[in-house]
């Protein structure tokens, strides 16, 4: 490769600060160093992650900064000691790594690895180590991936090889949102067959958890939205029944407990919304109920009546679907391929990595469940 070796310069959208536009910018993305691979990045999608470092987390020290960590691209260049990987091989960068050597990633109970930026630096969301420069200054990878780039650089622990004819376009979407609700689903619930499940917020992530309960063997899927034009892809997925909590004059808890008679087997919060998790919590059966936390917030306590937990319930949490990142996402990409899983109803909208705040703002008004960024345009004729 021409570039190999060399400083690239190339377009990103950079983050300045929060609750700001982002700005379109030349970047210098500097070559792959021990252990690092060099990415072109060729299509990503928009996770409400994203949206909540920008409009939610407000800590400036995590500014600025590229977002994006829902991509796919092409090894362009590998730095020294990279034998796995390849100029031309497809991959998917992972926010969550996982180095197989930690303690975390050698416990089959988890896929926090420990070497990820973050078990130390939640506060920022990305490691202070960057590859990025703009006029000058550092620019921060945000989750260790910033796929709102032409270019990025990720540490090998931090990304899956993919099968060669898996479409980049589509399979972004495993590098968070959809493996993350799927997984929470199946992983980190356990959801059983005839079991009734409720999922709370209807974006991506919800819509992938809701797939996840029907492809565990789920009998009764109650999808639970605010925005009821969710409620037909819901459908899609597999949910049964459909719940709006604002056209009930009493909390969604009893009326979910009176239409199951006495609560739901599973259920998985995706909104990121505090009152919301301690809902889902409360709409659990007890004596066996389990309520997940998918949504993601940093801001707030979250509470709950302590009887909720004697009474038997379980309260758990999950990050990346419960998946050790590396070993499963190329699997998760042949089970879209083979048809085990759906990514194409997910995608709502295709847009140019100069649209990026109007794909922004079509997430903030949920008028969109994913939209895909092409980042690589030449790339782009090939795959659509
Ligand atoms: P999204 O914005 O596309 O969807 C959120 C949905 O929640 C929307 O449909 C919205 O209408 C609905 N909603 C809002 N308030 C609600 C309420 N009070 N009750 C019911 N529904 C409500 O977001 P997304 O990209 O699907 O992400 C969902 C959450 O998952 C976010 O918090 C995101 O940060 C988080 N997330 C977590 C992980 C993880 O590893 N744990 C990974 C990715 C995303
Ligand atoms: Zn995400």
């Amino acid at each position: 490769m021409a570039t190999a070796g060399k400083v690239i310069k190339c377009r990103a959208a950079v983050a300045w600060e929060p609750n700001a536009p982002l700005m379109m910018e030349e970047i210098e993305v500097a070559p792959p160093q021990e252990g690092e691979i060099r990415i072109k990045v060729v299509a990503t999608g928009v996770c409400h992650t994203d949206l909540y470092h920008l409009f939610e987390g407000k800590d400036k020290r995590g500014f600025p900064t590229v977002l994006g960590h829902e991509g796919a691209g092409v090894v362009e260049s590998v730095g020294p000691g990279v034998t796995d990987f390849k100029p031309g091989d497809k991959v998917i960068p992972l926010f969550l790594s996982q180095c197989g050597e930690c303690k975390f990633c050698k416990c089959p109970k988890t896929n926090l690895c420990d070497c990820s930026w973050s078990s130390k630096y939640y506060d920022i969301m990305s490691d202070p180590t960057t590859r990025f420069t703009c006029h000058g200054r550092p620019i921060l990878q945000f989750m260790g991936t910033s796929t709102f780039s032409e270019y990025t650089v990720i540490n090998q622990i931090a990304v899956a090889k993919i099968h060669d004819d898996a479409p980049l376009d589509r399979v972004c979407l495993l590098g968070c949102g959809i493996s993350t609700g799927y997984g929470a689903a199946v992983n980190t619930a356990g959801v059983t067959p005839g079991s009734v499940c409720a999922v709370f917020g209807l974006g991506a992530v919800g819509l992938a958890a809701v797939m996840g309960c029907k492809n565990a063997g789920a009998s009764r899927i109650f999808a639970v939205d605010i925005n009821e034009q969710k409620f037909e892809k819901a459908k899609v997925f597999g949910a049964t029944d459909f719940l709006n909590p604002k056209a009930y004059n009493k909390p969604i808890s009893e009326v979910l407990a009176e239409l199951t008679n006495g609560g739901v087997d599973f259920s998985l919060e995706c909104v990121g919304n505090t009152e919301v998790m301690r809902t889902a919590l409360e709409s659990c059966v007890k004596g066996w109920g389990v309520s997940v936390l998918v949504g993601w917030t940093d801001v707030k306590d979250f509470s709950a009546k302590p009887i909720q937990l004697i009474s038997g319930k379980t309260w758990k949490g999950s990050l990346f679907g419960g998946f050790k990142s590396k070993d499963s996402v190329p699997n998760l990409v042949c089970d879209y391929m083979t048809g085990k899983i759906k990514l194409d109803e997910f995608i709502t909208h295709k847009m140019s990595l100069e649209q990026v705040n109007d794909a922004i703002n079509l997430m903030k008004t949920g008028d969109c469940i994913r939209l895909i960024i092409i980042a690589d345009h030449s790339c782009c004729a090939m795959l659509l």
